[in-house]
Parts: structure tokens; C-alpha cells; sequence
């Protein structure tokens, strides 16, 4: 029925508001979340905000944070039996949706043999393998537990392997809760960090210099003064962790090059991008070969792992080849490699990225074309199977371009969409995630909802 209205442009304002209400008989609105409202308030006893993680705590959308007890595909379900379509996908390591079989029984299988050895195992040795066999730069490669984990250590091996202390990051890039990448920039186009968590002695973040997304020229200016001194440049090359910022292909090319012309190790931080962006992730999608290469997410098939790796003579540093002092408890844990290698496999089937990508594009474009014809100031950015709900037309590519106060719009988005079973990340500058398990009436399901959600905002309607 609201197809129908768009189709034929009946714009009256009475009239869409009259559709909108039979709509809302049809479109189950009475979600109740009393279960994740008390299990939260206990929560927050026990827990920082009543939580293992900040933004779980949904301090920037409405209501309480959402307890979910069950994934199946594209689909979660939680304490209060309300079922959803997630776009969340744990933040991205769901490639495949949850619970894909192949991933399910290779991490029965291995749970039933122990869980943990402390010694090398076979699973690791598979998933290195698959991993080096397919990705052409990644020479060695060490696994490790998280992709904050895998980003220090790999800071760690450049400033050991260059002999040098500075490392260069980008305003809006993400890189974990590491010390000298929780920085902001000052004011300047080339700035040395602050500190942006209490806990960060300023003087760590004077390690690190911070220039905008986007600007050849704030680069050279920083090669310029301090090129001889910098370690590392370290880059989201597809920066999705403060709305999705699509970079020009020239502006990473001109980094690799003023990174080699000074001798600076270029780390693409693909926690996010890695395998997301085809198997070889930003990387591969641009062409340009990195020193270093970080990774998480994904990479575990939904269990705990990260990892870095790259040029066998730079991973040669690292201990105990070298001196750059790297380890780890649970490190390559058996489980969560075979867990890793199970999904790593279903994603090298030659058409797996192809349709991926072709379904999130066409259930972007299907959004941005209504969008525009309504005259609605949002869009959704894509690349792979990554989008992200933007409440401007605008082409975003640093952090300064985002207008804070279009959060307010991502609020009710994110509301009107929860109470209508459709599961965003909680906050407007998260991006979304297709897994394979979204099919493609699965999306038409969630974009139906979401014109719905554009209408009620943009014409001022009750949530
Ligand atoms: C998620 C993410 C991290 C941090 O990984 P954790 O596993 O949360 O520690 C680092 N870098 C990027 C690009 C990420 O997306």
C-alpha cells in the first residue's frame, strides 16, 4: 500500500497521514521491552553503564539497551521474544548472518576436543594457511585476540622495525581503545593528538599526529615537518566507524607514496573492512598494497580473534624472531580458529562478494531513489556490503562534514525502526552491515520500513 502512494506521487499531506495510520494497523508496532528495561537496570549494578561496552549501552538512541537472546540468518530475537531484522551483525563479524551451519559444526566439533591448549595447534596452522594463500602482501601473519590488540601490536612492530616513535592517524578513523590512537585532533590541519579518554598522559598522544580525511595537502604538510621521525601512517582505508567515509582512490594512492618516499610504514586498519570489502578487503578493492595489515571481526567467523601481518622481513621483528615483544594467552585458540576458517572458506566462493554487493546495492539505491523523489535529505552511502543511514545528501569524507545535530533525526530513525523489528546499531555515526543471510525480500521487508520511518520524520509525525 505505501508502495502504491509513492508510485503515484500523491503527495497530500491528509492523505499520507490517513495511509500511514492504516499502515500502522498493518505494521506490528507493539514492541514491549520490559524484559531488557529490567535486565538492564540489574545490569547497571554490575557493569560501567550496565555494560561490557560503551555504545551497547544506547546512550545516544531511545530506551533502554535491547538484550538479544537469539540469532538465526538475518534475524535476532530478544528476552522479550520481540524479533528483528539486525543490521547490526555484532558489528560486522556476522558476514554469513548467525549461526551459519558450517561455522556452528566446526565450532562444535573443536569445543568437543577442549577448548584450549596454550600450544600450537592444527586450526591455526589451517587458517594461516587459507589467509596467506589468498591474500597476496600478508608474507606472516600472528593472531591474536581482538582487533584492538592486533592495531597495538602492530604500532608496536613499526616503531621497533623503523626505529622511529611518531605514528600518524586520521581524524574520524577508528583503531580500538588503544593509548596513542585515542586522540582527537587539535585545532589545525596538522595537530598532534589529544587526548580524548581520561587515563592518556598527554604525553603519549604527542606521539601521534592527527590530520583530516580527504587533504593531500594537511599529508604533506605533516611529511614535510615530521615525515623522517613518523613511524607509521595508520588508515581505515574504508574509514566505517564514524559514519561511512569513502575515501578517493587518489588520496590513498598519493599516501602509499608519500609513505614509501619517507620511509614509513603504511598500516591499512582493516578490522572492519577486511573480508567485508571482498576477500582482500580495502586493500584489494584499491590496488595498493600495505606494509602492515590489521584484522579482527570477520576474521573469527564470530569468536574472539584478530590478527596482524604483512612483509615477511617486518614480521621478522617480532619476538621471539626478533625483538618487538608480542604475546598471548588464548592467542590462536582452537576454537575460534576453526570458527574462523569455517567462515573465511564460505567467503572465498567467487560469487559470494559479487551477489553480497549487488544485493546492498540495490537495497541502497532502491532507498536513495525514494529518497530524492520525496526530497528527503538523506541517503545511504555503500561499498561492499557496508552502508551507512545518512541524514544528508552530501558526499562525506572527513569527520568535520558530518552535522552533528542530524544525530537528533538518527534517533527517531532508530526508534521508529526498533519498535517495527528492524535492529540498527545504536548510534548515527555506526554504519550497517548485509550478511549473506539477508536475502533479498528480506531487504525489501527492512526498506519498506524504512521509507515508512523517512516519511513519519520528514513530516513531522509522532514516532
Ligand atoms: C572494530 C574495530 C577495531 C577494534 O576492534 P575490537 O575487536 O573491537 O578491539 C579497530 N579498528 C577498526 C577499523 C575497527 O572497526
Amino acid at each position: 500500500m505505501r508502495i502504491g502512494i509513492h508510485r503515484f506521487s500523491l503527495k497530500s499531506v491528509s492523505l499520507v497521514i490517513k495511509v500511514n495510520s492504516m499502515m500502522e494497523e498493518m505494521t506490528e508496532i507493539s514492541y514491549s521491552r520490559t524484559r531488557s528495561g529490567e535486565l538492564y537496570e540489574e545490569a547497571k549494578q554490575y557493569f560501567p553503564g550496565g555494560v561490557d561496552s560503551p555504545v551497547r549501552a544506547f546512550k545516544s538512541v531511545i530506551g533502554p539497551p535491547v538484550f538479544m537472546k537469539k540469532g538465526d540468518g538475518a534475524r535476532v530475537w530478544d528476552e522479550d521474544d520481540n524479533e528483528y531484522i539486525d543490521f547490526c551483525c555484532s558489528w560486522g563479524p556476522l558476514i554469513h548472518g548467525h549461526n551459519p551451519r558450517s561455522v556452528a559444526e566446526a565450532i562444535h566439533r573443536t569445543v568437543d576436543l577442549g577448548t584450549s591448549f596454550g600450544t600450537p595447534t592444527i586450526y591455526g596452522l589451517e587458517l594461516g594457511k587459507l589467509l596467506n594463500a589468498n591474500i597476496p602482501f600478508l608474507e606472516k601473519l600472528r593472531f591474536v585476540s581482538s582487533g584492538t590488540e592486533a592495531v597495538m601490536s602492530a604500532i608496536r612492530l613499526a616503531r621497533g622495525y623503523t626505529s622511529r616513535s611518531k605514528i600518524l592517524k586520521f581524524d574520524g578513523c577508528y583503531h580500538g581503545h588503544v593509548d596513542s590512537l585515542l586522540v582527537n585532533a587539535g585545532s589545525g590541519l596538522v595537530t598532534f593528538g589529544v587526548s580524548s579518554s581520561a587515563g592518556i598522559p598527554e604525553s603519549f598522544a604527542a606521539e601521534t599526529l592527527v590530520v583530516p580525511l580527504d587533504d593531500e595537502t594537511a599529508l604533506k604538510v605533516a611529511f614535510d615537518v615530521y615525515g623522517h621521525e613518523i613511524a607509521a601512517v595508520i588508515i581505515e582505508p574504508v574509514p566505517a566507524n564514524n559514519g561511512l567515509l569513502l575515501q578517493r582512490p587518489e588520496f590513498l594512492t598519493y599516501l602509499r607514496k608519500i609513505c614509501t618516499d619517507f620511509g614509513v610504514l603504511l598500516i591499512f586498519d582493516e578490522v572492519i573492512s577486511g573480508f567485508r570489502i571482498g576477500f582482500t578487503g580495502a586493500a584489494g578493492h584499491y590496488g595498493i598494497e600495505p606494509d602492515l595489515v590489521t584484522y579482527g571481526k570477520i576474521i573469527g567467523g564470530g569468536m574472539p580473534v584478530g590478527a596482524y601481518g604483512g612483509r615477511r622481513e617486518i614480521m621478522g621483528q617480532v619476538s621471539p624472531d626478533g625483538p618487538v615483544y608480542q604475546a598471548g594467552t588464548l592467542s590462536g585458540n582452537p576454537v575460534a580458529m576453526a570458527a574462523g576458517k569455517a567462515a573465511l572458506s564460505m567467503c572465498l566462493n567467487p560469487e559470494f562478494y559479487v551477489n553480497l554487493e549487488k544485493l546492498t546495492a540495490d537495497f541502497c539505491e532502491d532507498i536513495n531513489a525514494f529518497a530524492d523523489e520525496y526530497g528527503y535529505d538523506f541517503s545511504m552511502p555503500h561499498i561492499g556490503s557496508i552502508f551507512w543511514p545518512c541524514f544528508s545528501k552530501q558526499t562525506i569524507r572527513n569527520a568535520s562534514q558530518i552535522d552533528a545535530s542530524s544525530m537528533e533525526l538518527f534517533k527517531k530513525f532508530h526508534f521508529f525502526l526498533l519498535q517495527r523489528g528492524i535492529y540498527f546499531g545504536p548510534s548515527g555515526y555506526e554504519v550497517g552491515f548485509v550478511s549473506a543471510a539477508h536475502d533479498a525480500s528480506i531487504l525489501e521487508e527492512a526498506s519498506e520500513k524504512i521509507k515508512m520511518a523517512l516519511d513519519h520524520i520528514y513530516q513531522n509525525e509522532e514516532l
